[in-house]
């Protein structure tokens, strides 16, 4: 529904002069003044489809909330400005869920120096409903974008995937130090941050950038929860297909020429790890290469297990 509500958005609503970037990228670029840009992100999770109330605290809740909104400001390599939070509450314990989802924002939102600036809270007899957008300022290169991978540039991924179910989809860590660094040392061509799996958030980027991707199966980082998880269902899927298709790793996925691709990886010092996983390709498509270099064709979706 989403995908097919995008589309007639972005025909309903087409970017004008000022919005650089519109509908269909992890957040807006909006121009203020005849240079700098600020970027805009907003994403609303509900009680019992984005975390589930009754085993998760509000608390951890809200750090997601905000979380998977500062992940996108990462994905256009942005630095945040600020946040606005807007509740909707369960009328019969609305005063400590709220204080709750505040206060495990509170702690992200001064890590990252995004203070929450506003917002509304409403009390109403369904479920407890989050939304925050953030605005973040564009790097001296402007946002970082979806659409701009070419043929033959490497596919580079931060941190580990799969198995994010345990827990880590709660516990967002965005990477927004990562991006600005990546983004003002080098020539990016395209990023995303990985919301709803490693195979479908690539494919998303050679969709925008009209190209193809291919991943080096050996080559795709697996978390430790992938292969807990891969353990705990003995006729389940593999970490490896865990690791492509889970979703809400919040990681990164980079587009960078063959260059710039081997100066990150040999000059890379920041924590989180960042491994070639791949490149993309001419031919429109996403496909998997074994160690042998076969191809074949990797369906997005095919990964979803749900
Ligand atoms: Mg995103």
């Amino acid at each position: 529904v989403e995908r097919e509500f995008i589309h007639w958005l972005q025909q309903r609503l087409p970017a004008t002069s000022r919005i650089q970037v519109g509908i269909g990228d992890d957040a807006a670029v909006v121009q203020v003044g005849s240079c700098e840009s600020i970027v805009v992100a907003t994403d609303m999770l509900m009680d019992g489809v984005h975390f589930d109330l009754s085993t998760c605290a509000a608390a951890r809740a809200g750090h997601k909330a905000l979380g998977v909104n500062l992940s996108d400001l990462a994905a256009m390599a942005a630095t945040p400005l600020a946040a606005f939070v807007s509740l909707a509450l369960p009328r019969d314990k609305a005063r400590d869920v709220g204080r709750q989802f505040i206060e495990g924002m509170a702690l992200l939102s001064g890590e990252y120096d995004c203070p929450i600036a506003g917002g509304d809270t409403n009390v109403w007899s369904g479920p407890a409903v989050v939304n925050v957008a953030v605005i973040g300022a564009a790097g001296p290169r402007g946002a970082a974008t979806r659409s701009g991978a070419r043929p033959g540039d490497w596919i580079l991924v931060t941190g580990a995937y799969g198995g994010s179910m345990l827990g880590r989809h709660l516990d967002v860590t965005p990477r927004v130090r990562e991006a600005r660094r990546l983004h003002s040392e080098y020539e990016i061509h395209a990023t995303i941050d990985v919301s709803d799996g490693l195979a479908i958030d690539l494919s998303r980027v050679a969709e925008a950038s009209e190209c193809g991707a291919v991943v080096k199966l050996d080559e795709v980082p697996i978390h430790s929860d992938a292969h807990e998880v891969a353990q705990r269902f003995a006729n389940g899927p593999s970490p490896l297909e865990h690791a492509l298709g889970d979703g809400e790793d919040f990681e990164l996925i980079l587009a960078v020429s063959p260059e710039e691709g081997r100066r990150i990886l040999s000059e890379w010092s920041l924590e989180v790890p960042i491994a070639r996983v791949g490149e993309f390709v001419q031919e429109i498509g996403l496909w998997s290469e074994d160690a042998s270099g076969k191809r074949t064709p990797l369906s997005p979706a095919g990964f979803e297990h749900k």
